[in-house]
């Protein structure tokens, strides 16, 4: 299996590493003082296991899709393809696809999709004062977003030998804008919070960084080594980002487009011309996975990916990153990720990755010091 060009184990060697590359031009990118804060590890057991939960990113190679098609009189745009970063891109890329569809003028929109991208997209054509309808064939929680991690980071997204510079910019500027977005809703409202990222490492790798503008927005970025992390790993790369909780996200994003006047029509549709038919004359399409079917995007393809979660723990307030596995804390569980299954579609867990993903982080936490 050929991995994502930058997945979110590799952040260790990209997206981390580029906001250490960034302080370390600064220079100031190894820590030497010993932290004093206190890490509570995870109990890793088969008997803590709660739930084993499985999503199909919606992946293509060249990237997301951001763009406007005619269908005769209709309009639609395109918002679509953001594999394992659309909790991450979710306002930006919406901003672009609701910039768009307000070049025809419109007063009402429909908006095909109900997980991350659809209800983003509605919000900001509210909010620019159009009536919306979405039409989707699943509601929160029975989306693919509802299934995501919600750590913060651009990555995961395209193969890097089909990068551009258009796609570069596009992607610099959707990750800018839903940055500081994030930052506009009440946190606890919409279920985000910051939270240290440790990424692990023998390594101390110094690759250049893939997008410098969106590396230096991970905040607090320290190299800390030996002594001065408690993980049995060389270095720790340190950084700061936002952890989303997407269940509360879509809950409360669901209210908010209702209480503005949005209705929300359970419907699948099934061709190209059965959206040409919707009353409304600009369609933004917002449907993941989905938009491979109903468009027939062929490059559209699903990485599986399976979390294994773990009984809440709320003493535990760090992710850590590894090569092959990820921690995130949840309110609702501690989520074991780390699993990039391309082109594989079933929804059927995969005991095989359960095992070694429970394994992994049985040995790295027993040999973490800590309490
Ligand atoms: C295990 C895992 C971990 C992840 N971790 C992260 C993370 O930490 N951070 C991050 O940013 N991202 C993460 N992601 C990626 C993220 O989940 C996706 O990029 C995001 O959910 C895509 O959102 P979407 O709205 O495009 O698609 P979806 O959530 O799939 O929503 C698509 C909507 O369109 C509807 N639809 C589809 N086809 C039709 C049709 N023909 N007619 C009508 N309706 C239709 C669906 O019913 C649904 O309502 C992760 C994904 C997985 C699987």
């Amino acid at each position: 299996m050929t991995p994502p060009s930058i997945s979110r184990r590799d952040l260790v060697k990209a997206g981390a590493l580029a906001a250490l590359g960034t302080i370390a031009g600064s220079g100031c990118s190894v820590a030497r003082r010993t932290p004093t804060r206190r890490f509570a590890k995870v109990r890793v057991a088969r008997d803590r296991v709660i739930r084993i939960t499985v999503g199909l990113r919606p992946y293509r190679p060249s990237g997301f899709v951001v763009r406007a098609q005619r269908f005769g009189e209709k309009l639609v745009v395109h918002n679509y393809g953001h594999g394992g970063a659309g909790i991450t891109l979710s306002w930006g890329t919406s901003d672009m696809a609701a910039t768009l569809a307000m070049e025809a003028q419109p007063s009402r929109v429909g908006v095909i999709g109900c997980g991350v991208m659809g209800l983003t997209t509605a919000r900001l054509l509210q909010q620019r004062g159009v009536a919306v309808t979405i039409y989707a064939k699943d509601l929160p929680p029975n989306t693919v977003s509802n299934v995501a991690g919600g750590q913060w980071s651009p990555v995961s997204l395209f193969d890097r030998n089909r990068r551009t510079p258009e796609f570069d910019a596009q992607l610099v500027k959707a990750a800018r804008f839903s940055w500081n977005y994030y930052q506009r809703l009440s946190p606890a409202h919409h279920g985000i919070r910051w939270i240290e990222n440790y990424a692990l490492s023998d390594e101390q790798r110094t690759g250049t960084p893939d997008h410098p503008e969106i590396a230096a927005l991970y905040a607090d970025a320290r190299l800390l080594e030996g002594n001065d992390h408690p993980f049995p790993t060389r270095y720790a790369q340190r950084f700061t980002t936002m952890l989303i909780e997407p269940s509360t996200l879509l809950e409360t994003l669901t209210s908010e487009v209702r209480q503005a006047g949005a209705q929300i029509i359970v419907r699948e549709l099934r061709s190209v011309e059965e959206v040409v038919a919707l009353p409304e004359p600009v369609i933004v399409n917002c449907t993941g996975l989905g938009a491979r079917e109903l468009f027939g995007d062929q490059e559209l393809m699903p990485i599986k990916g399976q979390l294994v979660v773990l009984l809440p723990q709320p003493d535990v307030d760090y992710i850590t990153l590894r090569d092959r596995t990820y921690m995130f804390p949840r309110s609702d569980g501690i989520l074991l990720g780390g699993t990039f299954e391309r082109n594989v579609s079933t929804l059927e867990p995969n005991d095989a990755q359960v095992t070694r993903v429970l394994d992994e982080h049985t040995r790295f936490f027993e040999r973490m010091r800590g309490a």
